[in-house]
């Protein structure tokens, strides 16, 4: 039987790490080809914020990158004029807006109210659903591993996603109604994780980090306010990050290979 294991631990298959990845274009990994790409975000500007200079290299190495929204994103807002519905209209078309910034080929909604996912058979189902229909090597999406202090819907997307990739939409007697659709289990070669607390890969993303930012900056409602302290920060960030590479700005993840 197949297992899911993290490379770090299984101490075999390919390699990650500041020490194993000098330089990140020399590594063997998959993410280097042109295969297709499947980050599950909790909400709209989470992937941007976390993976999107990743996001918009992959893409411009010609990978096809599908971004699916778990949440609606419809309780970020601090004025009081504002409504959930209107809410959930705007961050809908932010997320259109920076995802054709970043070169993502198709954006799918499932809507689910913000500060409301849980881990649902429903849940299950549409994630392994979009991993069956468009077959990514490569899944991107946030670590579920915080302890205390989290966002649950950060928690649940996470967490979900890996159960996702594997058993669910490996499996074929998980989800039978997706093969009597047509649909076939699919194997997911590599998860790369954001946000996490125990990065193991580095990605040079300084000829992408301005386009992120200007993914980024797209979801006005959340980021409108303060924009240009957001940027400087922001710059910090990843610059500190790039220096554990020696390049000017990277993006850090948790990397797990499939086997
Ligand atoms: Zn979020």
């Amino acid at each position: 039987m197949t297992q899911a294991n993290s490379s770090s631990e299984a101490g075999s298959g390919a390699q990650s790490g500041t020490q194993e990845y000098p330089n990140p274009d020399d590594a063997a990994d998959v993410s280097l080809s042109r295969t297709p790409v499947l980050v599950v975000t909790p909400h709209p500007d989470d992937a941007e914020s976390g993976a999107g200079a990743t996001i918009v290299r992959w893409a411009a190495q010609g990978r096809k990158v599908v971004l699916v929204v778990c949440t609606n994103g419809d309780k970020g807002s601090s004025d009081p004029e504002m409504t959930s519905p209107k809410l959930a209209a705007i961050r809908e078309e932010e997320q259109r807006e920076a995802a054709e910034v970043m070169g993502v080929s198709e954006v799918v909604f499932l809507r689910h109210t913000d500060q409301h996912l849980r881990d649902t058979y429903e849940l299950r189902e549409q994630i392994s659903r979009q991993i069956r229909i468009h077959t990514p090597d490569t899944v991107l999406t946030i670590d579920p591993n915080r302890p205390y202090i989290r966002h649950e819907d950060h928690y649940v997307c996470g967490r979900v996603t890996l159960n996702c990739v594997f058993p669910y939409a490996r499996d074929r007697l998980a989800f039978p109604e997706h093969i009597a659709e047509g649909l076939q289990p699919h194997k997911t070669r590599e998860v790369y994780m954001w946000g996490s607390l125990e990065p193991d890969t580095y990605l040079d993303v300084t000829d992408t980090f301005d386009v992120k930012l200007d993914a980024l900056s797209r979801h006005r409602s959340q980021v409108g306010q303060g924009w240009e302290l957001r940027e400087v920060r922001a710059r910090t960030r990843y610059a500190e990050v790039g220096k554990r590479i020696g390049v000017t700005y990277a993006e850090a993840f948790k990397r797990i290979e499939i086997f």
